[in-house]
Parts: C-alpha cells; structure tokens; sequence
C-alpha cells in the first residue's frame, strides 16, 4: 500500500480504473495526453502529472491502459516520454490489449532497465470497469504478479496468472476471439430474422429465456433492440484487437477462420464510420451488405 502507483491513458477504461486505485487508498498520480480527461481526478484529489516523464520520476509501479502498441511507444519512446526519464528497477503493467508478440518484444527493450514487465490485459468492459469487477489476465514473475494481488484487485474482481511474460496477452487473444465471433453470431442472426419479417425483440426475448442467454447477449440486448449503440468497446478497438488475433494465431499455427470473416466486418464497420460506436454496431455492417432487392 505505501507503493506509489502512476497511471497512465484515462480513456473509458482508464479513467474508471485509476479511480478505483484512489478509492482503495493508493497514492496515486495520472497522465493522459488529453489534459480534460484527468480533471475529475485531479477535483478527487490525484496528482496530475504533466509528462510522462514527470509521473515516472515519482511512481514505483507504472500502469499503461492505452489504445495499443502505437500509443505505448509514444508514452515510451517520446523526448517526454518514460524511457528517458530511466525508470531503472520499476515496475511496468501494460493492461493495454496487444499482441503476446508486441509484448514480448516489449519486454526485451525494457531488460536492459532492470524494469520488471506484467502484461495484464483485461476481460470485461466500462461498466465492469466501473464497478471494479474486472477480470486481470497477468504474464509475468509469479512473485511479482502475486506482490500485485492487492493492486490488481483495487480494479478487479480476479486475477487470473496465465504464465510467463506475455501470456497474459495469449489469453486476451483467445477471448476478445470468442467475443468477437460470438457478437458478430448474434447480429448475424438478428439480421436474418429483420430479412423474414420476424420481431427481432421477440427473437432477443427467446434467446435471452434459454440456453444462450449468456452475460454478454444480456448486456447488450438494449442496444439491439434500439438500434442504438453508445460506446462501452469501440467496434474500432475490436477491428484492432482482431488483427493481433490473427497475427498471434498465423505464429502459433492456429486455424481460425471464423476470426478471419469477422474481422473483414469489423474493419468494414470502420470503414462505414461506425468505429467510435460499441462493437455491437456490427449489426449496422451487416445491414449494409444485405441485398437490398429483398427488402
Ligand atoms: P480509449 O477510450 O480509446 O482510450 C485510449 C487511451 O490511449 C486514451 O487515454 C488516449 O489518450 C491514449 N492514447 C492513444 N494514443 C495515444 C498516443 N499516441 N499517445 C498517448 N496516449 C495515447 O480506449 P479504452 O476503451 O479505454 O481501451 C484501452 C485499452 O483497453 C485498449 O487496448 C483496449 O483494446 C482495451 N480494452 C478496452 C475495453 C473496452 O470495453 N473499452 C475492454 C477491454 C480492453 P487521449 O485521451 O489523449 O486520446
């Protein structure tokens, strides 16, 4: 408890993240590129750094929640950026969604520190994140990980050690894939029953009162049914994640090709301006593939 945490990226995820570390008692300084995002934070009471640099010179434990590799290498790499600032014999935890590869890439760049890396990847989306109930995917020393149990679960409801450095990121893979398809099978079939004249309240209804009516189709029935999507995962960050999936997969010599077609759909909701929408708005991709004549 008396560990200085800093943390850096306060998006959807982040901001709601960050906060629960305060709650619990951390001390606790954040950094985001966009100055706005910090301000509730900072009427809570959290330090604001300006520079990433700044934050690291302060923190023993440094946690990164950015969109992927591009933003970590800028927070890394930049004049103002944690590298230069020599953050020698701390601790970072990537809870950023990138490849295992990226990761282990990331941990070769940073050994000559002496930096200890945790790639802690999350399961679960704003409101889980909200509420402090996400699931931690961890990589890593199983000490350290162990050493973090208390941290961790200032955001999360369990941690799950996956393996060596860089396999929390695997395990991230092989869920954002199954929630992927699973969303994409969804929207699929609502997208059918609109096509027969069917009641696509009546089809979520009956799905919801049987054997598939899992966590997810329940979390985002609302939004199926107003047609509505207010963003808890960018579809954007889903055409992202995918692509590391795919990569991932292509090294381990794993055949996926349902995560192939979906990821098509996804970057095609991106390319239909829907990416800063939930990635629910998949259904939207669809619709527009439909054969028009038919309607
Ligand atoms: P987000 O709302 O888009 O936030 C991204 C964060 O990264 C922001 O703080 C943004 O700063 C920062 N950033 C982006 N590019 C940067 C750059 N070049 N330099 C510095 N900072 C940069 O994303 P999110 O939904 O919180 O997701 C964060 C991570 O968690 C992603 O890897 C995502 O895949 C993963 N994830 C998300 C969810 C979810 O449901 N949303 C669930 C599980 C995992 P600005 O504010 O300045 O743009």
């Amino acid at each position: 408890m008396s560990q200085k945490i800093g943390f850096i990226g306060l998006g959807i995820m982040g901001q709601p993240m960050a906060a629960n570390i305060h709650t619990r008692g951390y001390e606790l300084m954040v950094f985001n590129r966009t100055k706005d995002k910090a301000k509730e934070l900072a009427g809570k009471g959290v330090l604001v750094a300006e520079t990433p640099a700044e934050l690291v010179e302060w923190a023993d434990i440094i946690i990164l929640m950015l969109t992927g590799p591009e933003a970590i290498d800028d927070v890394l790499y930049s004049e103002n950026g944690i590298l230069p600032a020599n953050p020698s014999e701390k601790i970072i935890i990537n809870m950023s969604t990138v490849s295992p590869s990226y990761t282990l890439n990331l941990k070769n760049c940073l050994a000559p520190n002496s930096i200890t890396l945790i790639d802690a990847p999350v399961s679960g989306s704003k409101k889980p994140a909200i509420d402090g109930s996400l699931i931690i995917l961890t990589g890593g020393p199983k000490q350290a990980i162990d050493d973090l149990e208390p941290l961790f679960l200032s955001m999360g409801r369990k941690v799950v050690y996956c393996g060596k450095t860089g396999q929390g990121s695997a395990m991230k893979m092989t869920v954002n894939l199954l929630l992927a398809v699973m969303m994409e099978g969804l929207c699929e079939s609502l997208n059918l029953a609109q096509q027969l004249n069917l009641d696509k309240d009546l089809l979520l209804d009956s799905i919801l009162a049987g054997p598939l009516g899992c966590g997810l189709f329940q979390l985002k029935s609302g939004m199926l049914k107003q047609n509505d999507f207010p963003v808890q995962f960018p579809l954007k960050h889903m055409a992202k994640d995918l692509r590391f999936v795919l990569q991932t997969a292509d090294e381990a010599g794993a055949a996926v090709p349902a995560a192939h077609a979906v990821f098509q759909l996804f970057r095609q909701g991106v390319g239909l301006g829907n990416g800063d929408l939930d990635f629910a708005a998949v259904k939207k991709t669809l619709e527009a593939l439909n054969d028009k004549q038919n309607m």
